[in-house]
């Protein structure tokens, strides 16, 4: 009996996963991939001695699905002991514990505001127990209609939307509260528990997780896709010449699909042009190992730095210092990075630098030893999830997906994070096990 074709347009985590997941239900799988490298925004360099994640850098103790993969490719994980967050308050840091118990002795905040954020807490854990940041496409569509800006300035106050959330969306997410829905949010919090936030890192990059899923699926790199259409019971995939296949699945970021697919449903239309990104440029630099001591992550409201949402200090994953030295990596605040992502390296290294010795008292000591190491421009770095994009990709799952046999996979299609993409390409695998037997 002939095998079923299924060509899968990207090699990042999501259309890795995907790929894997078909092949392995015996599935005739070939991936595209338009760069040398896999991973897409969970790529690596590695450059003297050093390990540069240019995306993702970070897993959660409830990446459950990544941490599967993980066992099963035999790619170590390790448990990151957390060391210090901290966030920027009127040119003055303040510890943040990440602890929901011990974020009650913060003095970020008043007490009426704290009060008010652990009724937050209790709402979302008793009247939304089953909402995950890794199922958003699960979510109440009711959660769905305001933004977390407008119902967090109303329930507990400017100032923790200030100083706390947006500080925390930006550092993670590059965008603000106002364009987030109460569900992102929502989300967000359940990721958090009474002990601490527990972080995890790959050993060895987390390009090691793509790189060795993609080692078990056949993967074309260098192979751009330009078109993707269906004719009769056929979808062709133009790349360097016309392959015929019974499926395809876009696993790029939504604009690419958008231009890709020819003649596509009202359905597959209408989603990909809600689709929004948030924008940022990714710059590192090689200091000293010990610059930053126990300090992890810092986290700057906009108030603080306009240029800088969050900075981490990268020998904190012990296998990724080298002879002494490690990287500190620096995520822009959208506004900024947008004005920014056209100039050059070596303007943009500029800036950053002046800008993260006025915000990092510890480097000043140490500014000569800072030095350029890589940057990344994002222009989609992570999509947004604003008021009303839950409900539209609710509504897509169950109309969209699988029209003239193509399916969407991404992160934009559940949430941001490798995690949730991972489990968005598991799910759109099961999807064409039951359509294609
Ligand atoms: C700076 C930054 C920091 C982040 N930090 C974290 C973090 O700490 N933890 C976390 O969980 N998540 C983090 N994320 C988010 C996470 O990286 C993404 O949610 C996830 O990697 C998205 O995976 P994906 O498969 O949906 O898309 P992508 O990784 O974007 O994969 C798409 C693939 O398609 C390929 N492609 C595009 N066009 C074509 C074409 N025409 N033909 C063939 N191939 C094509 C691309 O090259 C790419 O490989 C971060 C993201 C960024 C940008």
């Amino acid at each position: 009996m002939k095998r079923i074709q299924v060509a899968v347009v990207g090699a990042g985590i999501s259309g890795l996963v995907c790929a894997y997941e078909l092949q392995k239900m015996g599935y005739e799988v070939t991936v595209y991939e338009k760069e040398p490298y896999v991973g897409g925004r969970m790529s690596t360099r590695r450059r003297d001695g050093l390990t540069f994640d240019i995306g993702a850098n970070l897993i959660e103790r409830k990446y459950s699905l990544i941490d599967h993969y993980c066992t099963e490719m035999r790619v170590p994980i390790k448990d990151m002991s957390l060391g210090i967050h901290r966030l920027l308050k009127h040119s003055k840091y303040y510890r943040l514990n990440l602890s929901m118990l011990r974020l009650a002795g913060t003095r970020l905040l008043s007490w009426k505001e704290k009060i008010r954020m652990f009724g937050l807490m209790l709402r979302v854990r008793f009247t939304h127990p089953t909402l995950s940041l890794y199922n958003l496409y699960h979510a109440n569509p009711s959660l769905d209609s305001e933004s977390a800006y407008a119902y967090l300035k109303r329930s507990i106050g400017k100032r923790f939307v200030d100083y706390v959330a947006d500080p925390v969306i930006a550092a993670y997410h590059f965008h603000s509260s106002k364009e987030s829905s109460k569900a992102f949010f929502y989300s967000i919090l359940t990721t958090y528990d009474q002990r601490s936030l527990s972080l995890k890192y790959v050993t060895g990059g987390m390009g090691s997780l793509p790189e060795a899923i993609s080692r078990r699926v056949s993967v074309k790199n260098g192979a751009s896709v330009k078109k993707v259409w269906r004719e009769g019971r056929t979808v062709y995939v133009e790349s360097g010449g016309k392959r015929a296949y019974d499926v395809v699945v876009i696993a790029t970021t939504a604009d690419v699909a958008r231009r890709v697919i020819i003649k596509k449903s009202r359905n597959q239309n209408a989603f990909l042009d809600k689709v929004k990104y948030a924008t940022t440029v990714y710059v590192s630099f090689k200091v000293p190992e010990d610059a930053l001591g126990g300090v992890y992550l810092s986290y700057l409201p906009k108030m603080e730095s306009p240029i800088i949402c969050e900075y981490s200090n990268e020998s904190r994953k012990g296998s990724y210092s080298y002879k002494g030295h490690s990287l500190i990596n620096v995520g822009l605040h959208e506004d900024f990075a947008k004005t920014l992502i056209k100039k050059s390296n070596g303007l943009i290294f500029k800036l950053v630098k002046s800008e993260l010795l006025r915000v990092c008292p510890e480097l000043v000591g140490v500014k000569a030893e800072v030095v350029p190491f890589d940057l990344v421009r994002w222009e989609r770095a992570v999509p947004k999830f604003y008021p009303g994009y839950v409900r539209a990709m609710q509504h897509f799952w169950t109309n969209g997906q699988g029209d003239n046999s193509i399916y969407l996979v991404g992160d934009y299609l559940n949430s941001t994070g490798v995690e949730s993409a991972a489990r968005c390409g598991k799910r759109v695998a099961e999807m064409i096990l039951g359509e294609y037997i």
